[in-house]
């Protein structure tokens, strides 16, 4: 019997090979010992919260019994939230931004939802440079719409004439990931600048927006000094999707937002619709105590050095092990090329041999590679070392 929709039964099918893996990580770790496993298959966010979240919890929780405290709130989310939030988005956007171009959702997640929501029609389409975040594809069915895909460059750039190439009158959105997962790629002031004006150009050829949409969940995890560029600046129908998951670990307590350029036409209207769609997509408004803690803790963020002596650490097992690999420039993640032209599929089998759990590249569409997340402990990627070493060698002897 069908329990399931139709389309829900074709994602489950489809999503099988994220959930195998962390399916046979808990297999392997039964097994072996959690200590004996060297997981770099998740992006979920390990390092403590900063100090500031838990003071500001206590404060909460002693205000607790006043009335309406977790109670309904404006849909768009609490205006003074809105506004501490609005000051620090000015600067990191170079932008006249205030709480009026602000909607607090459910995570990003949440937030690209409404966002897709609001401005998808049936057959609409959102074109994005793969590799991309897996989700993004079922996010823009849920309404009807189509993900798009345009293989980024060999040094995981913006293909700009692809993109160009690749927008049709079905497209409404542009989605770029900067700093990307997987591939920790930060794009361009010009790269992104030269991408505002071809969606200038195709927006008066369509007679219709292409959106912009920057997804920027990683902007505070910029390595070596590099600066992530503000999007409002350089296109009108720019809107920004983030959230509080990963620059204050709070991924499960889902607080994120939706930035909309003052610049844009119409951007009233399109503040609206996102406060309606946030509340009837049935998530109301975003969480009551991550606004707390967003508004309380919003200069704050985890230990960035923590990352980066990781992804030291990571560099030098890689090395050791000879993958070839781009050193991340943002986020927690490495995207190694497959070695000695295996397959991504049955490359990560052996690893998962030598008790490494990565994700295949094919999971965000670009097969040929392997995603490796270091929000772990330094220990455990050293402690890696002679597995990805065995697994190397073992790959030369498949070949
Ligand atoms: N976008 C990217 C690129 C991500 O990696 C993630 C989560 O891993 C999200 C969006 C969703 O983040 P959130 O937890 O804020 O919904």
């Amino acid at each position: 019997m069908q329990i399931l929709s139709s389309q829900v039964q074709e994602y489950t099918a489809k999503s099988s090979m994220i959930r195998q893996m962390f399916e046979a990580g808990i297999e392997l770790k039964k097994k072996y010992g959690q200590e004996n496993v060297y997981d770099f298959s998740l992006g979920n966010p390990d390092l403590p919260p900063p100090p500031a979240v838990g003071k500001a919890l206590a404060e909460l929780a002693v205000d607790a019994g006043r009335p309406f405290a977790f109670g309904y709130m404006p849909n768009a989310g609490a205006l003074s939230a809105r506004q501490t939030l609005a000051g620090r988005l000015r600067d990191e956007q170079q932008s006249d931004v205030t709480a009026d171009h602000l909607v607090l959702t459910v995570g990003a997640a949440g937030g690209m939802n409404a966002f897709f929501r609001a401005v998808l029609n049936p057959g609409d389409e959102v074109v994005c440079p793969a590799p991309y975040f897996v989700e993004y594809g079922f996010y823009a069915q849920n309404y009807g719409g189509c993900l798009r895909p345009v293989p980024a460059t060999e040094t995981f750039d913006l293909d700009l004439a692809a993109i160009e190439a690749a927008i049709t009158p079905a497209t409404r959105v542009v989605l770029v990931n900067s700093p990307n997962n997987p591939t920790g790629k930060i794009y361009s002031l010009e790269q992104l600048r030269e991408l505002g004006e071809i969606l200038m150009r195709k927006s008066r050829e369509n007679n219709r927006p292409v959106y912009l949409l920057g997804d920027e969940p990683y902007r505070f995890l910029a390595f070596d000094g590099q600066q992530v560029p503000p999007l409002l600046p350089l296109y009108p129908y720019t809107v920004i999707v983030s959230s509080f998951s990963k620059n204050l670990s709070l991924a499960g307590e889902r607080i994120g937002y939706l930035l909309l350029n003052p610049r844009m036409p119409q951007v009233e209207e399109l503040h609206a619709g996102l406060v309606l769609t946030n509340r009837i997509l049935g998530f109301v408004n975003a969480p009551s105590v991550g606004q707390y803690l967003a508004e309380h803790c919003l200069h704050e963020q985890t230990d960035k050095s923590v990352y980066e002596e990781r992804r030291a650490a990571m560099a030098e097992v890689l090395d050791a092990a000879g993958l070839s690999y781009s050193l991340p420039q943002g986020a927690f993640y490495f995207f190694p090329r497959v070695p000695y032209g295996l397959s991504d599929s049955d490359f990560v089998a052996l690893l998962q041999e030598q008790r490494i759990l990565a994700v295949p590249g094919s999971g965000f569409g670009c097969p040929g590679y392997f995603r490796l997340s270091f929000s772990v402990q330094k220990q455990v990627i050293e402690a890696s070392r002679q597995s990805f070493i065995r697994a190397v060698a073992r790959a030369k002897e498949k070949s």
